[in-house]
């Protein structure tokens, strides 16, 4: 049965307020149960201690908390954990913990599944099932910073909006999300250390530079030609190439943020000495910098690992065109926590 009880973490502070009001509790109440909800992060309402019983019954009867709860933890060699997240309305959605010797980074979902259909991508094999709400964003990090916690005693030290989904087609939950992270009355991390990945959406582009967003903007660029684009992002076909440099230089004008190129480099499809000067001319139109990605292998057989060697040859390339470029190399790919391995493969959890 479906309640009639409003989820309280789509109210922002104003409304929680107004909602005090119309009950004749005073307003500073309101800023109590905001810090409880968004930054002691409690499930219940009875955690509220320092509020009197008639506030807390007034609340309970009108409204309910829904959190995300951990469902399941596989834990790689490498130390990564990739968590499937059950939301109330009993959906999965991944996220995974990625702790290295200096960083302790949350790579979290925006989306419940993915429109966009990405032939290398595990996620786009998946329907988009629905959005996930700022506070469902804001649970994926309060929990993957408790395991943090009690497996490597560090907190977070970064955000990457890199696992299932299209953040830029959540736009609205996504940054109220962010805002929930950094802001005082929320956890107050630092926007430098949150990045947000897109396929590339040039419209929302344009939008995060007249928001003046701070976080880090990643693009997943791929394929520097739109024929090759297109062919393994559809979405290229609404945002070609020439629109997200437009995009992009609009972005960099509003917020002077330099954008991150992601690369995955795939055997004999991107690879090439004229792959990387194609990379290379599109790299000069706006301000840039790139990450080579290896490629993770989701099951199929359309693509492969580019060799060492062309890798090699690629990067070093594009350090001759003055091309700022470094290799990341992926983890946790023994549980499929990889980027873009996530799929809700786990099938304990999806039973
Ligand atoms: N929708 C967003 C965020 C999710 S993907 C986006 O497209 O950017 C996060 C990153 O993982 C992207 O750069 C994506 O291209 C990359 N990725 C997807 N599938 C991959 C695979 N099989 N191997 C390596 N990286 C992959």
């Amino acid at each position: 049965m479906k309640s009639d009880k409003i989820d309280i973490r789509t109210l922002d502070l104003e409304q929680l307020q107004v909602h005090m009001d119309q009950y004749g509790w005073p307003k500073f109440r309101a800023k109590q149960v905001y810090h409880w909800l968004w930054k002691k992060h409690v499930r219940t309402f009875s955690e509220m201690n320092n509020l009197p019983a008639a506030i807390l019954s007034g609340l309970e009867n009108d409204f309910e908390i829904l959190p995300i709860s951990v469902k399941d933890e596989q834990i790689s060699n490498d130390g990564t954990i990739k968590s499937a997240f059950e939301t109330a309305d009993k959906r999965v959605v991944e996220g995974v913990l990625i702790p290295t010797e200096k960083r302790m980074t949350a790579c979290i979902s925006s989306q419940i599944g993915c429109s966009l259909s990405c032939s290398f991508c595990a996620t786009g094999k998946l329907k988009l099932m629905r959005n996930l709400k700022a506070s469902e964003i804001v649970d994926q990090v309060v929990e993957i910073n408790n395991q943090a916690m009690s497996n490597y005693n560090k907190s977070l030290s970064n955000i990457v909006l890199m696992g299932m989904g299209e953040p830029l087609l959540n736009y609205r939950e996504v940054m109220k999300g962010v805002e929930m992270i950094t802001s005082e009355d929320g956890m107050g991390m630092s926007p430098k250390r949150i990045t947000l990945s897109t396929a590339g959406i040039s419209k929302m582009i344009r939008k995060m530079g007249d928001d003046e967003s701070r976080v880090n903007l990643a693009l997943s660029l791929h394929a520097a030609n739109d024929k090759k684009r297109s062919e393994i992002m559809p979405i290229n076909d609404q945002n070609n190439l020439k629109e997200l440099a437009e995009a992009l230089n609009y972005y960099y004008s509003k917020t002077k943020q330099v954008v991150t190129f992601e690369y995955i480099i795939f055997k004999d499809f991107n690879d090439s000495l004229e792959d990387a000067r194609e990379l290379a001319r599109f790299c000069k139109k706006v301000p840039s910098k790139v990450n080579i990605i290896e490629y993770n292998s989701t099951d199929d057989e359309l693509f492969a690992k580019s060799p060492e060697e062309r890798v090699d040859a690629f990067v070093d390339f594009l350090a001759k065109q003055k091309i700022v470029a470094k290799v990341r190399r992926s983890r946790g790919k023994d549980i499929d926590a990889a980027c873009g391995q996530l799929a809700n493969k786990n099938k304990a959890v999806l039973k």
